[in-house]
């Protein structure tokens, strides 16, 4: 017994506690250090657009095994090449989407978009991604990470996931630890993904024209979306960068005669979308109407429509079935490391292998994650509710929008996790963390043009709670401290 404890734990980077004085004033001096650095939000209660909170952080960076960070940072051009080549097969996406277009009415309307401009001829043939792919160390298969999901849309954090490097970096240094900095790797998230959007620009090839950010009515995240626009500019600041949400877009947009883009008075080259991935930013028919104006535009979509719907867990799911990576990629050892990665995934289509999948459900609830097709924390279905959920669904097609997933059982660590408006003196808690790793990929459906691996992010939730959303308020920022 005692063994599989300590399998299950990862050591700390620094000796903990703290003591209580020095964790008190390292605790007041890290929290305005992340303030006045823009590692913040803005607060989601008492909402005020001039007002910043720090964004919740864990103290000391969290361990991570060094060889499966290295791993994850090594698969990402081919999980980039993968999921742009599945993006550009209709017949792929067609096939595992047809059951849950008609069960998920958000899906479905992404795919009606998809099919529309599919048949009337792409107008902009090049895409470009920023994905993020999404990890956990798994302790029963060895501390290996498994992926849990991968991001096409909306990617966030690496703006400010860099300066959680620097931040961790500080507080390991005023701790007494400069000897143990070496252990958190670089990381290049923001410049990576900004210096994507410029490429992409250039590709467009039109001086006058902006990048445009579609974002939501109320942007919490603002300073991880201001990073990049202010990176952009820092880049090149010829390239203007414009915010948009979906209704100003309805409003505002129009084609013209070439199909480029106009949005009140400028052209736009790249569309990056940090909104859009949630039937709740789509308040009626007139946001769809804009998404749909984006898509049979000219100009680059980060991502277009048919990266966003290779992003879904249908997609993820059925990729992991037998034989399918094989369809996309060719080299023996690249398609081995990409199944290495995969986890249990199930579906809940009616067929004997959804069968399958709901009886499992029913049995062994807890050995599973129960998810629907949507972004952005907070819909998954976990423990007994999973099995209470697939009985109540077994006989509607409602189960073919949702999929079945191995639940991940990550190592523990410890350390302090600091939130706005907590105690002075934090309590050590028990964590797990969730690494994502940044990819770039710009191309069309015959050539890649770029295709790299530009960063990494760390997140880090209570090792009881089932998600860690950051801006859901559950889980913190870190960094990977690699052991
Ligand atoms: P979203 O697109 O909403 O982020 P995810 O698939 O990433 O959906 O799930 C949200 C969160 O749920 C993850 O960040 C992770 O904390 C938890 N989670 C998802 N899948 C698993 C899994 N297979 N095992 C354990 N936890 C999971
Ligand atoms: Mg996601
Ligand atoms: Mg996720």
């Amino acid at each position: 017994m005692a063994s599989v404890e300590m399998e299950n734990q990862l050591p700390s980077a620094i000796p903990l506690p703290i003591p209580r004085d020095q964790l008190k004033d390292i605790v007041e001096k890290a929290k305005d250090w992340a303030l006045m650095h823009g590692a913040a939000m803005r607060p989601k209660n008492n909402y005020n657009p001039d007002t910043l909170s720090f964004a919740p952080f864990i103290l000391t960076p969290s361990a991570f095994p060094r060889k499966e960070f290295e791993r994850a940072v090594q698969i990402q051009t081919t999980l980039n090449e993968l999921m742009h080549k599945v993006a550009h097969n209709r017949q792929f996406l067609t096939h595992c989407l047809k059951d849950t277009v008609q069960a998920d009415e958000f899906t479905g309307n992404l795919f009606k978009i998809y099919e529309t401009v599919h048949d009337e001829g792409i107008t902009q043939r090049v895409s470009l991604g920023l994905l993020r792919s999404d990890y956990m160390v798994h302790c029963n298969a060895g501390n290996k990470i498994k992926q849990v999901e991968i991001n096409t849309i909306a990617s966030s954090f690496g703006g400010i996931s860099i300066l959680i490097r620097k931040f961790n970096r500080y507080v390991l240094q005023e701790l007494g630890y400069r000897d143990k900095l070496v252990n958190l790797p670089e990381n290049g998230a923001l410049q990576g993904l900004c210096g994507g959007m410029l490429e992409a620009y250039k590709i467009y090839g039109k001086e006058e024209a902006v990048i445009m950010f579609v974002v939501e009515d109320v942007t919490y995240n603002i300073c991880d979306q201001r990073f990049h626009e202010f990176e952009i500019r820092r880049m090149n600041p010829d390239v203007r960068v414009v915010r948009k949400t979906l209704t100003q877009i309805a409003h505002e947009g129009k084609l013209g005669s070439e199909n480029e883009l106009l949005v009140d008075r400028d052209e736009v080259a790249v569309i990056y979308f940090r909104a859009g991935y949630e039937p709740a930013h789509y308040h009626s028919k007139k946001e769809w109407d804009a998404r749909l104006l984006m898509e049979r535009s000219q100009a680059i979509k980060c991502p277009s429509i048919q990266y966003h719907l290779a992003g879904t867990k249908k997609v993820q799911q059925e990729l992991a079935k037998g034989g399918t990576v094989e369809m996309f990629l060719t080299e023996a050892s690249k398609i081995e490391s990409v199944k290495e990665v995969f986890t249990g995934l199930y579906s809940l289509d009616f067929d004997e292998f959804g069968d399958q999948g709901v009886q499992m459900a029913l049995d062994s609830p807890e050995r599973f994650v129960l998810k629907p097709q949507r972004e952005g924390g907070g819909n998954n279905v976990y423990g007994q509710n999973v099995r209470e959920a697939v009985y109540k669904m077994k006989d509607s097609k409602e189960r073919t929008a949702w999929i079945l997933m191995e639940r991940i059982n990550p190592p523990v660590s410890k350390s302090y996790m600091i939130r706005p408006g907590g105690p002075e003196v934090p309590e050590l808690v028990d964590l797990v963390s969730e690494l994502g790793i940044f990819g770039l990929i710009i191309g069309d459906s015959s050539k890649i043009f770029a295709n790299t691996q530009v960063g990494h992010m760390l997140r880090t939730k209570i090792s009881t709670a089932d998600e860690g959303g950051v801006a859901a308020g559950l889980g913190a920022l870190d960094s990977p401290y690699l052991i």
